[in-house]
């Protein structure tokens, strides 16, 4: 029987579970054994491997995590790592394997793909820092996770009439602070990508204080600067008392979304279609609504661009 290997890697998102069960199912509906690699790269370099039957895969769509476990392995960029892998995937008999993970482990799918595997890369990262495609798996769940914090955030920072700064995951991508921030009427949004001096979020809360509003929340993407730095900024520089919080790892955790469900399950298939096809060295995307696949160089050299017409917007709303 032919065979396809599965593995998660890099960060844990929301949704990865619905693309193993996609591969899985797939996998199955075009002759496939399904092999499940436990532990990302570290698993496949140490053999973690185990062919998947139906009970693993059943009800786990609603379930956050991924179930094959994730980790990250500065082995596996060596070369001593790279031919252990290679021999594990050759001793396994696979003919192709699905790497779920973001740009790092998609460097690793290049890396098999350069050495004759044929490997295919699904975009799992909270963090939607993925040019080539819309969207990554567990974004839509973490921004939903923020959105929901922040109104509970915002209840706290009303009754006592202050600002609330909330510090959000992203990296250099502040697609989460943006999306979740617009989603929750947040007033200033700092993203990394689009600079803003201290000096003006100060002024803007000021002008918001003036005109009568007594609390404010702030976004502040993690790769734009610390929320603590910013509170201390405003306590040295104004008399506006605000409050940090940062989220941390409850943005990443929880049932994933239907949006993840499904664009987690369109992926997975459209995977193991590729490898059926014979294909290597290729990443699956989501490009308006449909389902794209790219060369894996492509996938992790592509920049990306925050979505400047929806920070433009809440910058106007923001300001009424
Ligand atoms: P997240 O966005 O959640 O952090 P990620 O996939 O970007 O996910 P990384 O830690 O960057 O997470 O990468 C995961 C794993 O991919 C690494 O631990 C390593 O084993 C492998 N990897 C990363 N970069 C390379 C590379 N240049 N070549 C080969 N393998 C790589």
């Amino acid at each position: 029987m032919k065979r396809i290997g599965i593995l998660t890697s890099g960060g844990d998102t929301p949704g990865m579970n619905a693309a193993i069960r996609s591969v899985f199912k797939e996998g199955l509906a075009r002759g496939y054994a399904v092999m499940g690699i436990y532990h990302g790269y570290k698993g496949l370099i140490e053999g973690s491997v185990r062919q998947l039957d139906h009970g693993d895969v059943e009800n786990i769509m609603h379930k956050g995590g991924t179930i094959l476990r994730t980790a990250r392995s500065a082995e596996f960029m060596q070369a001593g790592g790279m031919q252990k892998a290679l021999d594990v995937i050759r001793a396994y008999n696979m003919d192709g394997l699905v790497v779920v993970g973001g740009d790092g482990s998609f460097r690793g799918v290049k890396a098999l793909s350069d050495a004759g595997i044929r490997a295919v890369g699904i975009p799992g990262t909270i963090d939607n820092d993925m040019g080539y495609t819309d969207f990554t798996i567990g974004f839509d769940t973490a921004i939903n996770n923020v959105m929901a914090e922040i109104y509970k955030i915002r209840d706290t920072m009303l009754s006592h009439d202050r600002v609330g700064i909330i510090e959000v995951m992203g990296r250099a991508c502040g697609d989460i602070a943006l999306w979740a921030g617009v989603a929750a009427a947040a007033d200033i949004i700092i993203v990394p990508e689009i600079p803003l001096p201290w000096e003006k979020v100060a002024e803007q809360l000021t002008v918001n204080k003036i005109k009568g509003k007594k609390t404010s929340i702030v976004m502040i993407s993690e790769g734009a600067g610390k929320a603590s730095d910013l509170v201390k900024y405003l306590c040295d520089n104004t008399d506006i008392e605000s409050k940090s919080v940062v989220l941390g790892y409850i943005q990443r955790g929880g049932n994933p979304t239907a949006h993840d469900r499904i664009i987690a399950v369109r992926m997975g298939a459209r995977a193991v279609e590729l490898i059926d096809e014979g294909k290597t060295g290729r990443a699956v995307g989501i490009k308006e609504n449909r389902v794209i696949d790219v060369d894996i160089a492509e996938a992790v050299s592509t920049p990306d661009r925050i979505d400047a017409s929806l920070y433009a917007v809440n910058a106007t709303l923001a300001k009424f």
